[in-house]
């Protein structure tokens, strides 16, 4: 329930309360049970494609839908046929005459629009079924995935239209004569008549509308009322012919796809954003309600509504892009696998998105990867924090996944949402160019870059001696005598903790064969947080080393792999310290240079992010 003083209902109230007591129009007579309908009833509503209902007045009084039901017959009609021969029977050309008249487009030989009685009669009689009751359930239960719950039949409306309505059937009978439509006359009318007769209230009409704005789903449902190509051609005709003799006029003021009946009623649509029912009697000269119009002009101009007010400036969807040899993945390296990178990471291309895609913003996209390719043989697009995804913005990711392979750069997409994936997918982008995240797809550049100058983790596949550690790269033979005794070679079993979290942190290990991994297991759940990957080669668990208070563990180090180390216990360095003294020197300060370097890697990668 939203609350009485939601800022949107106040609004609609007020617009309410403003028009409530204006007296223009008349109902409708000319069918005879119309005549009797209270002309003070009014009601609006207004619904969200994410199901919120805000109503004022009369809105859940029931009425006869009327003409409203034109544009939805039309899209079953499509569903039925198809484009091409719907065509050939219905045009699509507004008539600037009144509902019900009397012309027909003779050049193409069928009536002028779906919207006005003639070409509602020609779309009615194309709907498929067998027999009246079928055929008339078809459009019941289309009616009802729009509304949302059953609807049923004022029989009185319906009988009295019948009887009287003779002027639809003379329609019908120049249709007839004229071969612009077949087989039972009298049936199709009946269709006509009872489609009309059907009972909504301006709520059912604000869900009708809302499911139009959601691309044909039901907000309230979520069921797919009909298909996304048939919601175009059903606004488009609305906008165009919605309003009878007043359309021209209505998509200048007010702007929205509508459309009227004469029992009151009035749906808008903003695609995308919300569907308008209103009811209220009166109509004006040409069919349309009093209030109704004007509840939607004001609705339009105190909200900027109308459609050609809507022009968004396109704004840059790159909130950042950088190098890889600006930021790499959390992958550990050794040193010439290091060196190598920070040469030749720029290669790799890291653009993270922002906002909604579109034309305008993928325009500038391409743009500014078209000027910053000369180098780049990688490009990661990321899409966590993307919002709306139109479909002209697959078309053009499309075509830049077509100028990547033209330029033989390998495009990897990251953190998109799913249903954007299927979409790219229907695109010909491939499996292989989803990545989960942009540190996944960092460290597969940088593998590839390695594996392209054989510089690749393959080459460490067995186990390296104490003196093939990066660490020990400076250190000589006779230094390494002295160091060689104080390690103990330990090894480890696929998922063995080699170093667990709350821990006191005594030694430090050097990887001689295999892969371990860090990670924090989150505390709500047995879910783990990998944070980066060691190879061998390298050293860790060795920040502890410049820690006096030999404090505790701070996260876990799990063997993926069959598992070799080389552990050096803080303790054995005491021997060290007093037997080798300047040996102890030069080891403390390698193992500080290497954690200098960390930090200055980091503090580069936190400028190049922060740009
Ligand atoms: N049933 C009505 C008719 O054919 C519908 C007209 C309307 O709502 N404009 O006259």
């Amino acid at each position: 329930m939203i609350k009485e003083n939601s800022p949107i209902l106040t609004c609609i109230t007020d617009i309410y309360e403003r028009y409530h007591h204006i007296n223009e129009g008349n109902v409708a007579t000319y069918i005879p049970e119309l005549a009797k309908a209270n002309p003070n009833l009014f009601g609006i509503c207004i619904t969200t494609p994410d199901g919120q209902i805000y109503q004022v007045g009369e809105s859940e009084h029931s009425f006869t839908i009327q003409s409203i039901s034109k544009p939805f017959v039309y899209g079953l009609a499509l569903a039925d046929h198809g484009v091409d021969k719907i065509m050939s029977k219905v045009g699509v050309e507004p008539t600037g005459e009144a509902f019900n008249s009397i012309v027909f487009d003779e050049e193409n030989n069928r009536p002028y629009n779906p919207m006005v009685n003639a070409g509602a009669i020609a779309t009615t009689a194309l709907i498929k079924g067998k027999g009246y009751e079928q055929r008339f359930n078809r459009i019941l239960t289309m009616f009802e995935r729009f509304a949302g719950r059953s609807l049923s039949v004022d029989e009185s409306v319906f009988e009295s239209e019948k009887s009287t309505g003779h002027r639809n059937r003379a329609i019908a009978y120049l249709e007839l004569n004229a071969g612009m439509l077949e087989g039972n006359l009298d049936e199709h009318l009946d269709l006509y008549f009872r489609q009309c007769s059907i009972l909504v209230t301006a709520k059912d009409l604000a869900v009708m509308a809302a499911t139009l704005a959601n691309n044909g789903i039901n907000p309230i449902t979520q069921q797919q009322a009909v298909d996304p190509k048939e919601v175009r051609a059903i606004l488009s005709v609305m906008a165009s012919c919605g309003m009878y003799d007043f359309s021209g006029e209505w998509l200048y003021r007010i702007g929205l796809p509508a459309k009227s009946g004469v029992g009151g009623g009035i749906i808008a649509v903003l695609p995308g954003q919300f569907g308008i029912g209103t009811f209220s009697p009166p109509l004006d000269a040409r069919g349309n309600s009093v209030r109704g119009i004007k509840v939607c002009e004001e609705l339009s101009q105190r909200f900027k509504f109308h459609l050609f007010d809507s022009h968004p400036v396109s704004q840059t969807c790159v909130s950042r892009s950088y190098t890889g040899a600006m930021v790499s993945s959390k992958r550990q390296r050794r040193i010439f696998q290091r060196d190598f990178l920070d040469k030749e990471g720029d290669k790799i291309l890291v653009y993270e998105l922002k906002g909604d895609l579109y034309f305008a913003t993928l325009e500038k996209l391409t743009r500014q990867l078209q000027s910053n390719q000369k180098q780049a043989q990688f490009i990661i697009l990321d899409g966590r924090r993307v919002g709306n995804v139109n479909s002209s913005a697959i078309t053009l990711l499309s075509e830049i996944k077509q100028w990547g392979l033209s330029q033989e750069i390998i495009l990897i997409l990251t953190g998109f949402e799913q249903k954007t994936q299927n979409r790219l997918q229907d695109n010909g982008w491939t499996d292989e160019m989803f990545m989960e995240n942009i540190d996944a797809a960092l460290e597969w550049c940088e593998n590839s870059l390695l594996s392209r100058a054989n510089y690749d983790d393959k080459i460490l596949k067995d186990q390296l001696a104490l003196e093939e550690m990066d660490i020990f790269k400076a250190f000589t033979q006779e230094e390494m005598t002295v160091i060689a005794p104080l390690f103990t070679e330990f090894s480890y079993q696929p998922n063995d903790f080699i170093i667990r979290e709350g821990e006191q942190a005594d030694r430090l290990f050097l990887l001689a064969k295999g892969r371990a991994t860090v990670s924090l297991k989150l505390s709500q759940n047995e879910q783990r947080k990998r944070l980066t990957s060691y190879i061998p080669g390298i050293a860790f668990g060795e920040l502890a080393l410049f820690d006096l208070n030999l404090s505790q563990r701070t996260a876990d180090i799990i063997a993926d792999t069959e598992v070799i180390c080389y552990v050096l216990k803080f303790d054995n360095l005491k021997t060290l310290l007093t037997k080798h003294p300047e040996v102890y020197i030069k080891l403390m300060q390698t193992f500080g240079t290497t954690l200098v370097n960390t930090i200055k890697r980091a503090t580069l990668e936190i400028r190049s992010l922060s740009v």
